[in-house]
């Protein structure tokens, strides 16, 4: 162990200006601390005293380190491996002003020998000294991972859609959402929020997941994203350390209509804007707004999607009505001037040619 020493406060020295003899070496000393010159004792002198060898218990899925007899996210193993020789790190009481500096540096990936730099004062006079610790770690499944491992699950998020059978396409966009939602909730420390697992069948999907807390955020972000309901339910699992354990399903069903879904209901042509507990749109056949409950929204048509409209020549423009070219016949027909129309003749439009007539969009 290096040991090096330094005279810091000047004024002190001058005050004790009366020379005296050091019992230990002999030698005449402006200063002593604790009855010896500087250097003697700095040579008794411990600053910190640590072990040779620490452990220290790290999860290799999650990266959770075992502390104070919990997981907990410490951080990179190099902070795991500071952190163990700071925690096991002893500085007498008569040191003052301590700092420590810890440098680990990884050996293999398992074992890191940690530099530690420690300066203190006694009786006005600074020291130094620095030593080595080696941190082994040892990987060990933390309790989450565990859990995740052994198949645990609080609730299962049952993916359907509302009258309909959901698209392939639609069904993994939401397990995406599921994915992502999932990440976001891990990252603020639920670490119940994992998949335990997935089953697609075709009408939709169940995901097993790890925390119902999550679950509920999962359903809350699929809906805002994509619109939908979802209802709650508990079935009793069983008990766990005579508590009673229970399971959260979740109902989330996808709205029956899409954005952009022209259907054929009440004798009127909705072009759909939002399909949840409420379902919204236009009335294409007179520019009128429509809302209703979606319990309410039965016996409906679904005539096709906006995105197949087709496009076509405007012909003229007149007070209540626009002349168009039928996009199939190419004759010349008049239909309903939507509300708000001010396009020129000549240019193309967009129009939806359905078994109640055309609409222009
Ligand atoms: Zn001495
Ligand atoms: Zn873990």
């Amino acid at each position: 162990m290096k040991i090096m020493m330094q005279k810091k406060d000047q004024q002190n020295t001058k005050k004790d200006s009366a020379a005296a003899i050091c019992p230990e070496c002999g030698k005449e000393t402006d200063k002593t601390v604790k009855n010896v010159c500087p250097e003697c004792f700095g040579k008794k002198l411990k600053l910190f005293e640590l072990p040779e060898v620490l452990h220290a218990r790290v999860c290799p899925q999650c990266g959770a380190h075992y502390h104070k007899s919990k997981w907990e996210d410490l951080g990179t193993p190099d902070e795991v491996a500071a952190l163990t020789a700071e925690k096991n790190l002893f500085i007498p009481d008569e040191i003052e002003n301590v700092t420590v500096g810890m440098h680990p540096h990884a050996r293999s990936p398992y074992i890191y020998d940690v530099l530690v730099d420690i300066e203190g004062d006694v009786d006005g006079v600074t020291y130094y000294q620095n030593g080595k610790v080696e941190v082994r770690i040892k990987r060990e499944a933390c309790e989450m991972c565990s859990r995740r491992a052994g198949g645990y699950f609080e609730g299962i998020i049952q993916l359907r859609a509302n009258n309909r059978i959901p698209s392939k396409e639609e069904v993994t966009d939401c397990l995406n959402l599921v994915e992502e939602s999932m990440m976001t909730q891990l990252k603020k420390g639920d670490k119940l929020a994992f998949v335990t697992d997935t089953i697609t069948f075709k009408d939709g999907a169940d995901v097993y997941i790890g925390s119902a807390k999550a679950g509920r955020h999962v359903c809350k972000h699929i809906i805002e994203m994509r619109g939908g309901t979802v209802a709650e339910s508990f079935t009793l699992a069983g008990m766990k350390d005579g508590k009673e354990v229970y399971r959260t399903t979740f109902a989330m069903k996808l709205p029956e209509f899409k954005k952009g879904d022209v259907v054929y209901f009440e004798e009127k042509v909705i072009e759909i804007k939002n399909c949840g507990k409420r379902v919204t749109g236009i009335n294409l056949m007179n520019s009128s707004n429509f809302f209703i409950d979606s319990e309410h929204f039965k016996n409906t048509k679904l005539l096709g999607n906006t995105a197949d409209a087709k496009e076509t020549v405007l012909v003229s423009v007149e007070k209540n009505g626009i002349q168009i070219l039928d996009p199939e016949t190419f004759e010349t027909i008049t239909i309903q001037k939507p509300m708000g129309f001010n396009a020129l003749p000549g240019i193309e439009i967009k129009v939806f040619k359905t078994a109640y007539g055309i609409f222009a969009l």
